[in-house]
């Protein structure tokens, strides 16, 4: 069966030119960066030039790029690490309340630890206001958090106006540009930022490798004790392989930003356009505008999420839904209630991202059998369209 793979924020193929710049450091060069002969050598070299290329890629200083095992890691090093680091000075962290679980649970449990936690609020299209975030910042503010863009209505924040606001205050600025670093220009300089935290697999590098950038002089206490690795930032013996390839993925992906975006856009409006035109009864969500080029989340009214992605998966499509099914009840997605979206259409929710080889054709595709499901799904769902939205 064909596969049309609508699911790019969760993860993605390697790039053809990733698997090659790895295959090397799996084989012959397998040495570990920290030894002293030429293996042990071959494989520093390898990791300063990866760190090169990522540090290009942000416009940043390769010195302020530490590797990680992913989005998770770097999301926790940020926070908890500037929490542990600046606990004397103050207690109080701020961020949003539509962030990823690595960020959320991390508040939470330093919560159960002494800080305190603001969760900003988000306006209907997802967007932290500046307004609420000036109202939330106390002498006792050491961290925000605020993430780039979101992963599952794709809506990019401020970030530099954040930044600035931070940097005003002399607070320290996170934000967790895991959807946001290869798709779109990520430039430390422009975002104000002081730690940011990315994920190789998010951009057709492997998964269980990261990055993160901490601003030199930013105090953050590591959160593996070990060895020297990483500045003593990160100990563990580097993923030599996986660094390379998540350096060539970036690299390759920033080489092909502005065609991928532009092809991504055209594509993912055309999806929505299809399923506006198509399908009666649906709602877009995230920023008309300041959205991913590649992001699309639809709520279809009465019926669940979950069904209409099953029904797609028949049928070779692999999109993803908001909600999450926990112990036998089907929690609505954080994201879409912070917007304001009711829970009973927040339940009809499906995520689509397109990437760099979805085309034309798929979409069509999808525009051909995506109506007819939605429609047999609600004849039998237990729930009827509202009145204004068509008799169902
Ligand atoms: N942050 C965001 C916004 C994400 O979308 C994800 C993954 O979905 C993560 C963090 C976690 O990244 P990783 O899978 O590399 O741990």
């Amino acid at each position: 069966m064909r596969t049309v793979y609508l699911d790019h924020s969760a993860t993605t193929p390697v790039h053809p030119k990733v698997l090659e710049a790895m295959l090397p450091y799996y084989q012959d060069e397998y040495g570990n960066a920290s030894s002293l002969h030429r293996l042990g050598r071959n494989a520093r070299l390898a990791l300063d030039q990866a760190r090169e290329k990522v540090a290009a890629a942000l416009h940043a200083r390769s010195d302020d790029i530490y590797f990680t095992s992913g989005g998770t890691e770097g999301d926790n090093l940020a926070i908890k690490g500037t929490a542990f680091a600046l606990r004397d000075r103050g207690r109080h962290i701020i961020t949003s309340q539509i962030e990823h679980e690595a960020v959320l649970n991390t508040c939470g449990y330093l919560e159960k630890n002494g800080f305190e936690v603001t969760y900003l609020p988000v306006d209907g299209h997802g967007s932290v206001g500046l307004d609420d975030l000036k109202k939330a910042v106390t002498d006792q503010t050491i961290l925000i958090s605020i993430m780039h863009a979101n992963n599952e209505v794709g809506t990019i924040q401020p970030i530099a106006e954040i930044g600035a606001l931070a940097r005003e205050r002399g607070i320290v600025f996170h934000t967790d540009a895991v959807q946001t670093v290869g798709k779109i220009p990520v430039d430390i300089k422009d975002l104000n930022v002081d730690l940011l935290a990315m994920s190789g697999h998010k951009f057709y590098g492997p998964k269980g490798v990261g990055a993160i950038y901490m601003r030199r002089g930013v105090k953050v206490s590591p959160l593996a004790h070990g060895g020297h690795h990483e500045n003593w930032k990160r100990a563990g013996t580097e993923n030599v392989p996986g660094i390379v390839g998540l350096a060539a993925a970036l690299e390759a992906c920033v080489a092909e930003m502005e065609e991928t975006a532009e092809r991504e856009g055209q594509l993912r409006d055309a999806l929505q356009k299809g399923i506006q035109e198509k399908v009666e009864a649906v709602r877009i969500n995230g920023h008309p505008d300041r959205r991913l080029p590649g992001s699309l989340s639809v709520c279809f009214e009465a019926l669940e999420g979950e069904a209409l992605i099953l029904s797609l998966d028949l049928k070779g499509i692999a999109a993803s839904t908001g909600s999450a099914c926990s112990s036998g009840s089907l929690e609505p997605s954080h994201v879409l209630k912070a917007m304001g979206i009711p829970i009973e259409i927040a339940h009809g929710s499906a995520r689509f991202t397109l990437g760099r080889s979805n085309t034309r054709e798929e979409i069509d595709y999808v525009l051909e059998v995506l109506p007819d499901i939605v429609e047999r799904l609600r004849t039998m769902s237990p729930v009827r369209l509202s009145k204004s939205d068509g008799e169902a």
